[in-house]
């Protein structure tokens, strides 16, 4: 992993978020702490070629703040909270069954 004790110190000072690439680091750990709990999100892949790799797209994001943890789910079913309800414009960014079963 990155110097995560650097890289955090220099979004705060800056007031910035930190969004880690963990796209490949399942497993992998900075001072005791696994990777995705680090900073304010982080994202995870599922492409077939990864080391973790689905049969299709797929990925994940770790998030510790519950209101944007609740934005992005609601960004990932087409915008929806409520089913048939479309708040925003969002997108199917859903993992489906078969890509689940595979990873
Ligand atoms: C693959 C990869 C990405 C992009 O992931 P996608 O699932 O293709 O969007 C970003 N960062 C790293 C380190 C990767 O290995």
């Amino acid at each position: 992993p990155a110097d995560m004790d650097e890289i955090t110190a220099i979004a705060k000072k800056h007031g910035l978020l930190v969004i880690e690439d963990a796209c490949q680091a399942f497993g992998a750990s900075y001072k005791g702490r696994p990777v995705g709990s680090i900073g304010d999100a982080a994202c995870f892949s599922f492409f077939p070629t990864k080391n973790l790799g689905t049969l299709g797209d797929g990925g994940m994001v770790t998030i510790s703040d519950p209101d944007a943890a609740r934005q992005l789910r609601t960004l990932r079913t087409h915008g929806t909270s409520k089913k048939y309800f479309h708040d925003k414009i969002g997108f199917n960014s859903r993992l489906d069954e078969l890509h689940a079963a595979a990873l």
